[in-house]
């Protein structure tokens, strides 16, 4: 890897440290805490087998593994071998797993115990099969075909010192998220990408190797990335949360000494709803950032008055822009008056980056008139992956320069931005993002005419609505099968046929209102 300026490729920061200061910790998990020195030297050995397995550098290795040392390492390893690491989540159905895994086009595959369960479905038949890694207790008797690397060849391996190097431009990592078309579409980062992203923040918050960073999120989620690289190039601690942790994490935080707090603002609001967010409760935080969704206005103040040494604020970005793009920083004085809709806004982006609001026919809108953001900029992704026709429409050249088409419609407000909703049919789900026209087009090809869903009978539950449905129940069980548990549609109902509006589009208010009288009638 390069160590010279402002192009170090993800991973420099944390060998550095580890070089630096070896017997900092740079993991907790569980109550295990892994020093920088023994994550690195993890990282290297597995890395020498990733190239000796590939016969070379490989480009793009899976990690396949939740809250365990093969996801936290794997991804480590993924770097220091000068490939891009792909996470991957064994609690989504696995043919939607396998869909990723084929369009990834992974070299290797590093799997924990628990994932490797699903690993004989997921590779069968697969037209090039990736090296497997587990480092694991586990034996393997899944399809053969390819090497299979476990715990004592990777325990045996050499340290890889000489790291292949990783250009600006290679990826760092490739996610996938909800495609409208009914497939997951692929957001390729680059090392450019990601490290304009954490020199930005960096400056912002000013990370030391005291801090000690909640990891809140499952690696197919992005914002992951922060707490793990945020820490990691700054020498600070992980502290890996078990989910269940996180419905009262006061002990937890207390207990690790956790400083830098980010989650999606769901988890403020369930924790309000139990009526445990209390005064003073989570001394030990400087920085509580919220990401994924609106952040309500009582959540921001809630959790301001738990964490009075905090600076509480609201970050806002699409992963195409990669993490974040905005931020608000909370002001118990000022923020309330400036929220919309009780929504704390979206603040002003990034130094370096570029907006445009505009119609949509791309032209900039009045000052304080409402429209769609477009952000350009260092932080923008190449493209989907393997996608053009996905690309052509999401990003235009204004300018010379690319901008990205959020799909977002906001607001200016002073110095900064307010967001207002979406001018598509995205939604969040407890902070993961979901395209309604995906789980349409599953349940279209499972068993019915047509499909509409709708978030009904309030915002965070997701409804279908179909026509020419035979058998309503093997709809719903095709859904939950394909489909992860926040994207299966609480309900299923049947109409003759959609209402259309005046534009022959499905009327969604008229559906609403349709589910709204059955209810009453009903009651
Ligand atoms: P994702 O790509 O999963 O991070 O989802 C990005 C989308 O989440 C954005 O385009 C917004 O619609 C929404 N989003 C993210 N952060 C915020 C925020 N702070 N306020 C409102 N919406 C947000």
């Amino acid at each position: 890897m390069t160590t010279n300026a402002s192009n170090r490729p993800l991973g420099t920061g944390f060998l550095q440290h580890a070089a630096a200061r070896p017997d900092d910790v740079a993991l907790t998990l569980g109550r295990r805490a892994y020093t920088y020195a023994e994550a690195a030297s993890v990282a290297r050995r597995w890395a020498a087998r990733l190239v000796e397995a590939c016969g070379g550098r490989p480009r793009r290795v899976g990690v396949f593994a939740y809250r365990s040392e093969a996801g936290y390492f794997g991804t480590l390893a993924a770097l220091c071998a000068g490939a891009a690491f792909v996470p991957l989540n064994r609690k989504f159905p696995i043919a939607r797993t396998r869909a990723m895994l084929e369009r990834a086009d992974l070299d290797a595959l590093i799997v924990d115990d628990a994932s490797a369960a699903q690993l004989p479905e997921l590779l069968s038949g697969l037209k090039r099969r990736p090296a497997l890694l587990l480092p694991g207790d586990g034996t393997w008797d899944g399809p053969a075909g390819g090497p299979v690397l476990r715990a004592a060849d990777l325990a045996a391996a050499p340290e890889l010192r000489e790291l292949p190097e990783a250009a600006p431009d290679d990826l760092a990592y490739l996610l996938f998220t909800s495609g409208s078309t009914g497939t997951p579409k692929g957001v390729p980062i680059t090392h450019a990408n990601v490290r304009a992203f954490l020199d930005t923040n960096q400056d912002r918050y000013g990370i030391t190797p005291d801090d000690r960073f909640s990891q809140t999120f499952d690696q197919t989620f992005d914002l992951s990335v922060f707490d793990l690289f945020m820490a990691w190039e700054h020498g600070a601690r992980v502290c890996a949360m078990e989910p269940i942790e996180l419905l009262a994490p006061f002990k937890y935080l207390e207990r690790n000494g956790v400083t830098v707090w980010f989650s999606v603002p769901s988890v403020a609001a369930v924790m309000r709803r139990r009526g445990v967010l209390a005064p003073g409760t989570m001394p030990s935080l400087r920085w509580s950032l919220f990401c994924g969704e609106a952040l309500p206005r009582a959540s921001a103040e809630a959790w301001q008055a738990a964490a009075p040494g905090s600076v509480v604020e609201n970050l806002y970005g699409p992963t195409e822009l990669t993490i974040a793009c905005s931020v608000h920083r909370w002001e118990p004085a000022t923020s309330p008056a400036e929220c919309v809709h009780d929504n704390v806004p979206i603040g002003q982006l990034y130094p370096g980056l570029h907006g445009l609001i505009v119609d949509q026919e791309l032209a900039p809108v009045a000052p304080g008139e409402t429209g769609e953001l477009c952000v350009a900029g260092p932080q923008t992704t190449p493209g989907y992956w393997q996608a053009p026709h996905l690309t052509a429409e999401r990003f235009f050249e204004h300018a010379g320069r690319t901008y990205y088409r959020t799909g977002d419609l906001v607001r200016r407000q002073g110095a900064e931005l307010v967001c207002l909703g979406r001018n598509d049919q995205q939604v969040k789900v407890g902070g993961h993002r979901v395209e309604l026209g995906e789980i349409e087009a599953v349940l279209r090809r499972h068993g019915c005419t047509d499909a509409v869903c709708l978030m009904w009978p309030d915002e965070a539950t997701i409804t279908a609505v179909v026509t020419g449905a035979d058998d309503l129940s093997a709809l719903s069980d095709a859904a939950a099968a394909a489909l992860p548990v926040y994207m299966v549609p609480k309900s299923v109902h049947t109409v003759d046929e959609l209402p259309v509006n005046a534009n022959g589009k499905v009327d969604r208010g008229a559906l609403r209102q349709w589910l709204d009288s059955r209810t009453a009638a009903v009651a």
